[in-house]
């Protein structure tokens, strides 16, 4: 028996008026009228999101480890050589371990956490990573202002609690640190307008679609302010985020 599913405010913009878009998967998908972001309401219900997370997440990722690790180097590289040249890095969300092994690599003292033990499990015994946990963010005691390099690669979209996760993103920055996080981008060009065609569009597992707009209005509510963007030809937002200035 499962609870009634829950109707939440937008975590943007705590408007509670929003614009019924499509139903996909038994999910309602709606945009806010206060600030334009698309989500997911009422909540899919806990069960069925963590069936889907148990059934197929990590395979995907080990099948193509060495694309996905000379990816990751990349990642890493542009990071070292335009913010942060070294330092302690976390990678929240990090499945196998790609950009760890990466940022490790490049001589950061780099960790990461994900809430999938067979992706750990890998990370540990493939990759030989020492740092990684099997773990959730809200679960980890680091220390505020030890991290020069938070990284966030498609993951804000699968979170639940978007405020406690930016709160927490900008207490573990140090004030010279950097942010950066990829994520689809429902403002992009090449959306199709109707929606629910979007490839992107995942029920129980993607639960808000920002745009540039959402994305930035949401890390300004803590302190947080996106200080450049690459340009993607595909529906994705890359932003590097730091801490605002007062
Ligand atoms: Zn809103």
């Amino acid at each position: 028996v499962s609870a009634a599913p829950e109707r939440v405010p937008c975590p943007v913009c705590d408007g509670t008026g929003f614009e019924f878009l499509f139903e996909r998967g038994g999910e309602s998908f709606v945009r806010c009228h206060g600030c334009g972001l698309v989500m997911i309401n009422p909540r899919p219900r806990r069960e069925r999101v963590k069936a889907i997370y148990d059934q197929h997440y990590s395979h995907g990722y080990i099948i193509k480890s060495q694309a996905k690790l000379r990816r990751a180097r990349r990642w890493v590289d542009r990071i070292r050589r335009r913010y942060v040249p070294s330092g302690r890095w976390l990678d929240i969300g990090c499945s196998a371990g790609f950009v760890v092994k990466a940022a490790t690599e490049a001589g950061f003292d780099a960790h990461g956490i994900d809430p999938e033990a067979a992706a750990i499990r890998y990370a540990r015994e493939v990759l030989g990573l020492a740092n990684v946990a099997c773990a959730k963010l809200e679960h980890c005691d680091y220390r505020n202002g030890t991290f020069d390099v938070i990284t966030l690669y498609d993951v804000i979209e699968h979170v639940d609690d978007l405020d406690a996760l930016v709160e927490r993103l900008r207490r573990l920055l140090h004030p010279a640190g950097v942010i950066e996080i990829r994520t689809p981008d429902v403002g992009h060009l090449r959306v199709p307008a109707a929606l629910w065609r979007w490839n992107e569009i995942k029920p129980a597992e993607h639960l808000h679609y920002f745009s540039r707009a959402t994305l930035a209005r949401l890390l300004a509510r803590h302190g947080l302010e996106i200080v450049a963007q690459r340009r993607s030809l595909k529906p994705g937002l890359k932003v590097y985020v730091r801490h605002a200035r007062a």
